[in-house]
Formats: C-alpha cells, sequence, structure tokens
C-alpha cells in the first residue's frame, strides 16, 4: 500500500496542491487552505500496480431492454418537497439539503421525518448540531413531539454505520448535519474536506446496500472555516438549496441536481413560529404588495419548472451624471439586461445611453427564463416614458437580437394562471397567440416586433 501523504486542501473548493499558500490558486480563496492526509492509494490502483487484478470481483452486466418502470417513492407528505424530489423520496438515495445556518433545514427535515413517521415509517434522526433537548424542544414547538423518530447524537462516523447496520434498515436517516460527522481513519477536523468526504462516500455507499434514502444536511458557509457542500454535490443523487428571499419569512427550496426527477422545480415555504407552512399559491405572494398605477413596472407570467408563476419586473431608467451610465440588476441575468437595451436602442429607437438603468424582480426572486424579455421591456419603457403599464396585463416572450418577439412554451398554463390571479389582458409573442381559441379568459394582444411595444408607451422613435 502506498504511504498517506501530507496534502495542502483548499476548504472552499477541494483544490490539492503540495505546498501550502495564503491564496488558493483554483478559486482565489484566501486563507482556505489546511493540511490533511491525503488518502492512500486506493485498492483499484494497487491491483493494477501488480500487474494483474487480483482485488476485483467479477462485475455482472445487464441489457438496455429491461422493463423501464419509475423509482419507488416514498412521499413525505409535505407537498412542496415532495414536488421538488420529483414525488417522494427514492430508497436506497442521497439526498443533500444545502442552505445557509438558520434558514430552516433542520425544521424542514423534522418536519418530514415526522410526517413519515406518523405513516408507521422508520426513521432515524441525527442531530450532530443540537443536544437531543433542543430537538425535542424544537419538535415540541411544532406539535410533532408524539412521533415515533428515532433521535440520536452520534457523529462518529463508524458508530453511526455500526449502529445503523445493526438492526433492519430504517426508511429514512437524517443527518444534520454531515459538517459534524468525522472519522478516526481521517486524520483532520470534523468539517473540514477530507472529513465531509470520507462521510459522505460511507453514508452514499450505506444508502445503496441498505435501501435506506439517506438525507444529509450541509451548512454554506462565506468565511470557509467549514467546507462547503459542493464538495460532495457530486456523490449524492439529489441536491436541493434551501433559501430564503430576501427580507421575507419565504423560504425557497430548488433542486439543483435529481437524479430521479426534475431540476426546474421549486418549493415555496412560509416560515412561521409552528414551522414551516406550504406555500399553495406563490403567484399570490410574489404579487401581494404590488405597486398599482406606478410607472415602471410589469408583471411576468413565468414558468418555473412545471408551476407557473407570477412576478412583478421593476425598472428605474434615470437620466445619469456619470460617464458610463450606471447598469444594476438584481434577480436577472446582466448579460440579458445590456441585450435587452442594446436591442431597444438600435432596433426600437429608444436612446437609453445617458440614463442609468436599474432592474428588479420583486419579491427576492431570481429569473433565468429568456421569456422575461417581453416584461422587462415593458417595465423599462414605462419607467422611461413615465407612463404606467396597464395594470390589467401579464406579459411573456422572447426579444431575439433582431427585435422580434419570439414564441415560448408553456403558454396555456400561463394564462390560465393570469386569469386565476384576475388580469384580464396578456401581451404575448404574436406567432403563438395567432389563431387561438382557448385564452382561459384573457384578452391577448400579440407582438411580433419589440417596436411594436414602444410605439404603445408613445416614445419617439428615432
Ligand atoms: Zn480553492
Amino acid at each position: 500500500m502506498a504511504k498517506a501523504s501530507r496534502a495542502y486542501v483548499c476548504q472552499a473548493c477541494g483544490a490539492v496542491t503540495s505546498r501550502w499558500s495564503g491564496k488558493c490558486g483554483a478559486c482565489g480563496e484566501w486563507n482556505s487552505i489546511i493540511e490533511e492526509t491525503a488518502p492512500a492509494g486506493s485498492p483499484a490502483l494497487v491491483a493494477i500496480k501488480g500487474g494483474k487484478a487480483r482485488l476485483g470481483a467479477r462485475a455482472t452486466f445487464e441489457t438496455l431492454a429491461s422493463a423501464a418502470t419509475d423509482p419507488p417513492r416514498l412521499p413525505t407528505g409535505i407537498g412542496e418537497l415532495d414536488r421538488v424530489l420529483g414525488g417522494g423520496l427514492v430508497p436506497g438515495s442521497a439526498v443533500l439539503v444545502g442552505g445557509d445556518p438558520g434558514i430552516g433545514k433542520s425544521t424542514l427535515l423534522l418536519q418530514a421525518a415526522a410526517s413519515l413517521a406518523g405513516c408507521g415509517v422508520p426513521v432515524v434522526y441525527l442531530s450532530g448540531e443540537e443536544a437531543t433537548a433542543q430537538v425535542r424542544l424544537r419538535a415540541a414547538r411544532l406539535g410533532l413531539g408524539d412521533a415515533s423518530v428515532a433521535l440520536g447524537t452520534e457523529t462518529n462516523l463508524a458508530n453511526i454505520i455500526a449502529t445503523l447496520s445493526s438492526g433492519p434498515p430504517p426508511a429514512l436517516v437524517v443527518i444534520d448535519s454531515v459538517q459534524t460527522l468525522w472519522s478516526e481513519a481521517v486524520d483532520a477536523a470534523p468539517g473540514t474536506i477530507s472529513q465531509l468526504r470520507s462521510a459522505a462516500s460511507a453514508l452514499v455507499s450505506y444508502a445503496k446496500t441498505s435501501g435506506a434514502a439517506v438525507v444529509l444536511v450541509g451548512h454554506v458557509t462565506k468565511d470557509g472555516q467549514i467546507a462547503g457542500p459542493k464538495v460532495i454535490e457530486h456523490m449524492v443523487d439529489t441536491v436541493l438549496y434551501f433559501e430564503s428571499l430576501s427580507g421575507h419569512q419565504f423560504r425557497i427550496l430548488r433542486a439543483v441536481k435529481n437524479r430521479f426527477g426534475p431540476t426546474d422545480e421549486i418549493g415555496v415555504f412560509e416560515m412561521r413560529y409552528e414551522g414551516l407552512k406550504e406555500v399553495e399559491n406563490p403567484s399570490a405572494l410574489f404579487l401581494s404588495d404590488r405597486d398599482r398605477g406606478a410607472p415602471g413596472t410589469a408583471v411576468f407570467a413565468g414558468m418555473e419548472g412545471t408551476r407557473p408563476l407570477l412576478v412583478e419586473i421593476q425598472a428605474l431608467v434615470a437620466p445619469s451624471t456619470l460617464g458610463t451610465p450606471r447598469r444594476a440588476v438584481v434577480g436577472w441575468d446582466p448579460n440579458r439586461l445590456s441585450m435587452l437595451l442594446a436591442v431597444l436602442e438600435a432596433r426600437c429607437g429608444v436612446r437609453l445611453a445617458c440614463h442609468d438603468v436599474y432592474l428588479n424582480v420583486a419579491g427576492g426572486m431570481r429569473l433565468a427564463e429568456p421569456a422575461v424579455d417581453l416584461a422587462a421591456a415593458s417595465a423599462l419603457l414605462s419607467s422611461f416614458s413615465g407612463r404606467a403599464a396597464p395594470e390589467d396585463s401579464v406579459y411573456f416572450g422572447e426579444v431575439s437580437l433582431t427585435g422580434a418577439v419570439r414564441a415560448v412554451g408553456h403558454m396555456d398554463q400561463r394564462l390560465k394562471e393570469a386569469a386565476k390571479l384576475g388580469f384580464a389582458r396578456a401581451v404575448v409573442p404574436e406567432a403563438a397567440g395567432a389563431g387561438r381559441r382557448d385564452t382561459a379568459g384573457l384578452q391577448l394582444l400579440p407582438l411580433s416586433e419589440l417596436s411594436e411595444l414602444v410605439a404603445w408607451f408613445a416614445l419617439p422613435q428615432e
């Protein structure tokens, strides 16, 4: 066997170097490099070095033509969580739930654990962050004190695996958090990259062999003192991130990786004293404090995964005193804003070169769809002209570099959601709107060119 050697590992990105330095060459982080023991040569490598494979056992192969069935699911009973997972937890899979400390990861997983335990499913909850008394207090506050969850505070990896393997495997194991686990075999402090990797790898293989669903909680820290969950993302089947909408008690659960389901679904929760409550109608939430009748706003009928979501886009266009005008955007791609401004300038003759431009997606949402273009353009033109966009209208459509308005998908769902929330008109791409009968009761205003929208706001076109 090769001897274990010292290595210097960046706690922010996991890059390994042979010498210590103050700044990580891979990710540029300062003071993030810690000396750790590199793992000794793996058995596979030893086998190859020996000239012939001695340690490996024969693998079996299957055909592609096996009956394709959906993996079995274990619904947690929390609708928004199940939606993001793709229908529930998959037995034998490993899920990583990341997020800032204190955002509500433990609350969410305790609620899910209790809900499953209430259905008679065996559940183990291992808390390395908090003492059992604290977890019990939280459970009592959430009204889950009676749930038959097996609660533990073990953080030694070998003990955890031994305990879990000693009896029949539970259906769900929650590890809160993976950064508190440590293994004697690894010569590094808990929370370092080596410990994190060894814990994740042992628990993922436990999940695969036992058939239990394992959920790992991972804290995201800014200072790099604890290695982030990013370094174990590739080991698990599903990665979920729990985020808060800035300044709100609302939380969004987002899948960034999912081997058993979609990655574009979001789950919306409201943090209350008595726990996380599912938000059934997120559109109403994002439109709840709209500035009606003010210039510079437009409502975008968007899609998040399979669910339509209405959000308000706000823009401010003001004469600039700077040589290079400011362009600032929150919740949308800055490059997309630059492109839209260039199209408005070059194709529609709207001169914004001497104006500062600010764009904001209300409620702290982040949007990535190209269909936002038309709503963003409308908000920008509304602010620039000082005329309010009609408040009973929603907008969606992609703008191309030629100034054409292009069709986008999921037209019906967008229109239905808008109708449900009391909107009367929809500004849509002409290609999608032509010849439609079912418009969910909305009056369609089809556009083929962005310049038509500019004309609505009665802006001079040069
Ligand atoms: Zn780094």
